[in-house]
């Protein structure tokens, strides 16, 4: 370790070390910061100097490429966090939402039960709309506090941000790579907090028995929303399965439909797409992000050659791949 400035800095460190799916080349600086006031140093010195920069959570929602990132990667552990009213919370952007369910739980307050067990920071969940069982957290959402270029912060309204399946103005919008520093959430008051505790361990059971252990990034692709109902009962009778077991609410189960084109253990170096969720690929030892883009690649074609569906990322590439090939 480095110290710069009075910040956590290193040099040249493989980036697997911070992302869920232990993949990824070196950053060529990686800074931590431990809180605010340094997430905001860390930026303000980074855009001075003119150095691309990427802010990052739990590193799980995302694949970095072997050649790593030729700039700052910069850890976010900004961790503070108020209450601006009995049921309002502004929470600082580093808080994982497991941390989140607890700070509302004691509290006697609902909202992030069905978040709690999704393995990423408050920052990154906002910027990707995460959410299990139907729920997401832009629903909670009230403000986002943004960091301006010059250092100060400025507050959004909920009304000035859109949400959507996976996806917000953050990730494709007005704000698109903007640092978002805290947000501020409205939650409910819970009837019974021990029934909330028991959703969680639903939720942590569900998980355990039917997510992968081994590394990975979560769902890799989005499931695709079919408006068309001739097409939804076409899709169905080709992978000869009940329509309702392919679809909830118009959006196909991507993991089903790998499973039914019996691409579930297919392997291609050390990646493999899981054979308990067709939607996860899996780092089996030494996978590299050339293998894990490889077999997405192929999924991508399989899926538009039998379905002719395109399948959309759920999962951030850095860089971002060419999909022209396909
Ligand atoms: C086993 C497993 C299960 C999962 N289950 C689910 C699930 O049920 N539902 C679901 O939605 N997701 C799920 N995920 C995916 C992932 O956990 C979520 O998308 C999570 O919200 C990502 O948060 P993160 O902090 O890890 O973001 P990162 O992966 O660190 O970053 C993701 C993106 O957000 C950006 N970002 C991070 N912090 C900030 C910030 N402060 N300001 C601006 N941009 C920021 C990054 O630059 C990057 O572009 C799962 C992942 C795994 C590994």
């Amino acid at each position: 370790m480095n110290s710069f400035l009075g910040l956590e800095v290193y040099y040249n460190i493989p980036l697997s070390l911070f992302t869920t799916f232990r993949i990824g080349g070196k950053a060529k600086i990686l800074a931590i910061a431990h809180n605010k006031n340094e997430l905001i140093k860390i930026i303000s010195i980074a855009r001075e100097k003119k150095l691309p920069f990427l802010i990052i959570g739990q590193g799980s929602n995302l694949l970095f490429s072997d050649e790593g990132f030729d700039g700052l990667v910069i850890i976010n552990k900004s961790k503070e966090f108020k209450w601006k009213s009995k049921d309002l919370i502004e929470i600082e952007s580093g808080i994982t939402l497991e941390e989140l369910f607890y700070y509302t739980w004691r509290r006697g307050l609902s909202g992030i039960e069905y978040l709690a067990g999704i393995p990423g920071t408050v920052g990154g969940a906002v910027r990707g709309n995460a959410g299990a069982y139907g729920h997401s957290i832009g629903e909670l959402v009230r403000e986002v506090k943004l960091l301006g270029q010059k250092g100060n912060i400025n507050a959004i309204p909920a009304s000035e941000v859109k949400f959507s399946y996976r996806n917000s103005t953050f990730k494709q919008g007005n704000f698109i790579g903007e640092v978002i520093v805290s947000v501020t959430l409205q939650l409910k008051p819970a009837l019974d907090k021990i029934k909330l505790l028991k959703v969680r361990e639903m939720d942590l059971q569900r998980r355990a028995t039917s997510l992968p252990s081994l590394p990975s990034a979560g769902c890799i692709f989005k499931n695709p929303i079919i408006c068309d109902t001739c097409k939804r009962q076409e899709i169905a009778i080709f992978l000869n399965v009940k329509e309702e077991e392919l679809f909830k609410d118009n959006k196909m189960s991507v993991g089903k439909v790998i499973e039914l084109l019996e691409l579930k253990g297919k392997q291609i170096g050390d990646a493999m797409v899981s054979n308990l969720h067709g939607n996860f690929i899996v780092n089996c030892g030494k996978a590299s992000a050339s293998e894990i883009k490889e077999l997405i690649f192929f999924i991508r074609e399989e899926v538009k050659k039998q379905l002719d569906i395109l399948l959309e990322l759920e999962i951030e590439i850095f860089p971002p791949p060419k999909f022209n090939s396909l």
